[in-house]
Parts: structure tokens; sequence; C-alpha cells
């Protein structure tokens, strides 16, 4: 069947039917995503096994007609940082190369009971760390968009997967943008729920008090529906909240949900000042025009303490995985240096890491090791903490007045392969917009809101306050079914 713009209720209705089998469409979709894959390097792994016992199990089912579960049969990619029982999970790091985790993340084993079929595990930057995914240490993802420019990261691989059609949806982690940058480098919607909405067990630690899974789609709903199923408390994650999972898609269903009227939208200043691409910052006025069309009620907001956002997560982010990474030790998990042989148990720890770590993640071991120290502690990471809880506030203060919150996701469409990576700072510095949301724990969406002169996409973010996904949805779907017609 035609894989181009596959979702998951065209999935379903092929099934229901006999247009096709699971097993036909597994088989389809690793065909066609292997051959890809040689162009776009989206993926590090394909689990064909996996897959087609899923899919033979699914159409066992629709054969003896019984009810099909949500995601029955859909295609689905599985970032590298999340683990898969049986399947290798390197993280794109060298230290985990021969990795392969005993477990499945709650996520996954969720997904998979819903019915959704595995094909593989795709490539991003090295434990999550980058906005690009060229910190990958196998390959750089490539956008399929334009071969010679990045897909963002750190989930590249999933929003490239998603893009091509080697999927029809895809899992990734967001602790500072990684889902959302990426769907609008690559123009498909990216979805982070509230922090503790969806249970990071099976999440490889990076940052843990920022980390998110969450759903790629090539539209609203579907990234809805993977939500829909994933989230809800789950005690294996302390963290994950103990807050009653909303039906979302009987709520985008509501006819109701098709306009904007009495739904009030802030945009923050501080979000289109200078370093904003201008083509960027037209598409995204452009699209609060669309939305002022569907009856939303405009409103200017501000957001203070945006300026110090980078500073405050990348003290943060590190600190965390800094303590996070010390678990890679050559002794309990994954790769241990060869040279360990005739060495002290120090000297194998430190050859380990020096051979299995690549520069980026490096750094951020030094780095947030230094801000942790003593004598630093209260200058870098104790602050960062005070102004974590002040972005946090900016939020809480604007939301008693907006429903939800637009602004861009990124300042610049995709960059080209290489333009930043001899300057980490640079790098750093384009995650601005989608670090205040990680920041203060609330959900936010990218969507595809158009695209520059030379074709490239640009996405649209959408925030809300703690655990009012079904406003953001609500808005990201109205806004692209209003482009749709
Ligand atoms: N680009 C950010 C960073 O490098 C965010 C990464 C992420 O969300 N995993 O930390």
């Amino acid at each position: 069947m035609e894989l181009k713009g596959l979702t998951i209720a065209r999935v379903r209705g092929a099934l229901e039917s006999g247009e096709t089998t699971a097993a036909a469409l597994a088989g389809q979709v690793l065909a066609y995503a292997q051959q890809e894959n040689r162009r776009n390097n989206a993926f590090l792994v394909f689990s064909p096994e996996r897959a087609m016992a899923q899919a033979q199990r699914i159409d066992e089912m629709v054969k003896r007609r019984q009810p099909l579960p949500p995601l029955a049969g859909v295609p689905l990619a599985v970032k590298d940082v999340i683990v898969t029982r049986g399947l290798r999970t390197t993280c794109a790091s060298r230290i985990l190369a021969n990795y392969v985790p005993p477990y499945d993340a709650t996520a996954v084993r969720r997904l998979e009971e819903a019915g959704a079929v595995i094909v593989g595990k795709t490539n991003c930057d090295e434990f999550a760390m980058g906005s690009s995914s060229e910190n990958s240490a196998y390959a750089p993802v490539r956008n399929p968009r334009d071969l010679e420019r990045v897909p963002g990261g750190s989930s590249g691989g999933s929003a490239a997967a998603v893009a091509a059609d080697m999927c029809v949806v895809a899992l990734g982690s967001d602790t500072g943008g990684s889902i959302r940058q990426p769907a609008s480098f690559c123009g498909v919607v990216g979805l982070m729920g509230t922090y503790g909405r969806v249970s990071r067990y099976g999440l490889v630690a990076f940052a843990s008090s920022l980390d998110h899974i969450g759903p790629f789609g090539k539209t609203v709903r579907d990234a809805a529906a993977l939500l829909e199923v994933m989230a809800g408390r789950d005690p294996s994650d302390s963290t994950s909240a103990a807050v009653p999972v909303p039906p979302y898609l009987a709520e985008l269903d509501r006819p109701e949900a098709r306009d904007l009227r009495g739904f009030r939208v802030g945009v923050p200043r501080e979000y289109f000042a200078a370093g904003l691409d201008p083509e960027v910052g037209d598409r995204v006025h452009s699209s609060i025009e669309r939305l002022r069309g569907l009856g939303a009620d405009i409103r200017d907001i501000r957001l203070p303490h945006t300026d110090y956002a980078i500073a405050c997560y990348y003290i943060i982010c590190m600190a965390e995985a800094s303590s996070n990474l010390a678990r890679y030790d050559g002794v309990r998990y994954g790769v241990r240096s060869p040279r360990c042989r005739n060495l002290s148990l120090v000297e194998c720890y430190r050859a380990t890491r020096g051979e299995g770590f690549g520069p980026e993640v490096k750094r951020r071991i030094m780095l947030g090791t230094y801000v942790l120290s003593a004598g630093y502690y209260d200058a870098y990471y104790r602050k960062a903490q005070k102004v974590r809880a002040l972005v946090a506030r900016d939020f809480s203060e604007a939301f008693r007045d907006v429903d939800v919150i637009v602004t861009p996701v990124a300042p610049t469409p995709a960059f080209r392969l290489g333009e930043k990576t001899e300057d980490p700072l640079r790098m750093y510095l384009s995650d601005i917009y989608t670090i205040t949301a990680s920041l203060a724990g609330i959900p936010g969406i990218s969507v595809p809101c158009g695209a520059n002169g030379a074709g490239l996409p640009i996405g649209m973010q959408i925030l809300a306050r703690h655990f009012n996904e079904p406003a953001m949805l609500r808005a990201a779907q109205a806004f692209e079914l209003s482009g749709a017609q």
C-alpha cells in the first residue's frame, strides 16, 4: 500500500478491509526503510523478527474477527535511548555498542500491547546530547527534506524516519527540545507531555529531572494516539504522575474542538526578538493569524526570565548527566576497553570511558562535575536551580491569563551538516525556545506551519500548563486542519 502520508487510521482501515495484512505492511515498511536508510542513516538497527512476530499476532486477531487494539499493525520506530528487550540499544554510543537490554521500557511495552509493530531503533545524538544528530558515534542522520542538512536532534533519526515514511509513528526523548526541534526541522509533529505524564522507566537517563519519552507522528491525532496509550502512572517510575489520563482522542473528536472560539492564546514577546530568522518569524506570525481566524483571542504576554534559560538548562542537564553517566564503567554495562587486562581498576575505568564516550559526552561530564564540585556548587548548580524556579514561575503566571502559548520551535530551519559542530555554544544557543518548557515541566508540541523560500519546514510550538495536554492538542489539531482545507 501507499506508505507516503500513511497514518494510524489508514493502517486500521486497510487491515479491516483486507487491503493489506499487518505482516505484509511490516515487510513493505522494513524493505523500504532499509533502502532509504542508505541515504539518511535514520535507523541504527532493524528488528524484522520482532516486527513479524507481532504482525502475525495482529493478523491472527483480524482473521478471528477479534476487536483490534488501538495501534494494531502500526509500524513504530523507537529511539535508541529507549530500552528494548533482546534488541540492541546503544544510545548511539560506542560504550553501549554491544548492550542488549533484559527488559522493555514501559512506554514500549504499552505500545506493543496496544498492537504497535516495532520495526527498528533510530539513530540520535550520543546519549541524546545534541541538537543535530551529528553526535552519533555511528553516522550522522541526514534530513530527508534536504540530505545536506541535519534533521535536528537529538531524536533526529525518529523525526527523519517519520518524515521519510520509513515508519508511521516513532518514539523520541526530549530533555531540552529533542523531540520538538527535530519535528520542526523534518516537517512532522512531535510531542513532549508534562514531566511525569509518560513513564521514564527504560529511558536511558541523561538528565533525570528533565527527561521525557514522547511521540512523533505525521498528524496531531497520531501523536495524541500514542500519548494516550503511553501516559499514566507506572509503579516502576516514582516520578510518573498518578493523574488520570484524559481520553485525548475523544476530546479531539468533539465538534467544538474544530475551532478555537473562546480560546486564549499567549504570544511571548521574548520569543520574537533578535536571533530569530525572519522567515521563521513570518511563518509563525501568519500561523498566529490563522489561530485568530479560528476564533482564538490572541494576547501579548511576557516571560521575562527567558534570557537566562540556556545557561540554567546547560548547568542542570550537565550536572545530572555527569552523575547519571558514572554507571558506564566497563564493569556493569557495555563495552570494556581491551587494554583493561593489564590495568588497575581505576585505570580500566579511565581507558573504557576515554575510548567509549564521544567528545560532546565527555565535555558534559567534565562541565557537570565542575558545577557540582565543592566551592562551585553554590555559584552554579544551586543558582541554576533558583533560576529554574523563576522560569517556571513565568509560565505559571502567564497561564493565569491564557490557555496555551505559541512560539517558534527553533530560531532557524534545518542547518547544514557541519555548520555548528565546531562551536558547541552556537549549537546550545539554538535550543533557546524549547528548553524553557523543559525547565518548567510543562507540555509542548511542535506542529508544521509551513516552509521557508528554500522549502525547508518550519514548526510552531504550542505550550500548555501542567497536564493540560488536551488544550495543547486541541489548538494544534484545529491549526493543522485549518491548513488542510
Ligand atoms: N539540544 C539539547 C541538548 O543538547 C536537548 C537535548 C535533548 O532534549 N535530549 O541538551
